[in-house]
């Protein structure tokens, strides 16, 4: 027995690939070769290895051909053209399905993921709940930024949230990045323990960095429209994809700090 799918009670089922069907195709009809990404961080140089058929166990066929595949079909058109690096207005109806399909991707990329123990971030009611209803987790923001070069993967990392002065563990974390040819879309959830959910804590800042100028939050408070490209990441350099990747969790340490004021 497989274990069950990470959105549904049906055992998970035989690998499938992380990248739909007609981004394989459309690769292969453009002839896109897949260059490596330089996300290093100081001195030491680290490459990522683009993975067009990378694969997952963790969903089953069903989903994976009857609400996943909707999402994608809703998705193609507008990313078939980012794809190409064609400039793009979207809507927000464009940000809305946008935000869809990188939250589920989020999700998967969240079950798959290198982890201490067996747990995943999101939780079974909110992976249950993006499978019924579309509904985009609590405390979950989502932006999207350009590459200058065609890349294809997608990087998750968790992180603590900490307060009062660092000393007291408050919630947890979750930063998605995908990208996909020029496009780059980053999905962040929080999880506040119980405990301090009545507080009304604010929505936790990454440190200020390049990823500020070049990102676009599309959920929630979407704009009125967006012109994509934005200023772009580029691959490796001062304004290197790597402090996107790095932009929640930088080197060893792997916190966010609220203001101080928030817990007593
Ligand atoms: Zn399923």
């Amino acid at each position: 027995m497989n274990p069950p799918c990470i959105f549904c009670d049906n055992e998970s089922g035989s690998e499938e690939h992380l990248w739909p069907d007609w981004m394989h195709r459309f690769m292969k009809e453009h002839g896109i070769n897949l260059v490596a990404l330089r996300v290093q961080e100081g001195s030491e140089p680290e490459t990522i290895e683009n993975d067009l058929e990378k694969t997952i166990n963790t969903v089953c066929h069903t989903c994976n051909n009857t609400w996943m595949s909707r999402i994608e079909d809703k998705n193609a058109p507008r990313l078939k053209i980012m794809l190409q690096n064609i400039p793009l207005t979207i809507d927000p109806g464009g940000m809305k399905i946008l935000t869809e399909w990188a939250v589920k991707t989020a999700m998967v990329q969240d079950s798959i993921k290198p982890r201490i123990g067996n747990a995943n971030f999101y939780t079974r009611e909110e992976r249950v709940a993006m499978r019924e209803r579309l509904q985009i987790p609590a405390r979950t923001r989502a932006w999207i930024g350009a590459l200058n070069e065609f890349h294809l993967g997608s990087r998750g990392t968790d992180f603590t949230i900490l307060a009062n002065g660092e000393k007291t563990r408050i919630g947890t974390g979750c930063a998605n990045t995908i990208y996909t040819g020029y496009f780059v879309v980053q999905v962040v959830t929080e999880h506040i323990y119980p405990e301090y959910q009545a507080l009304g804590i604010p929505e936790i800042q990454p440190p200020a960095s390049i990823s500020d100028l070049r990102l676009i939050q599309i959920y929630p408070n979407a704009p009125k429209k967006v012109e994509w490209p934005t200023d772009p990441f580029t691959n490796g350099g001062p304004n290197g994809i790597g402090h996107l990747l790095h932009r929640w969790c930088q080197g060893e340490k792997v916190s966010m700090v609220t203001k101080d004021s928030v817990v007593e």
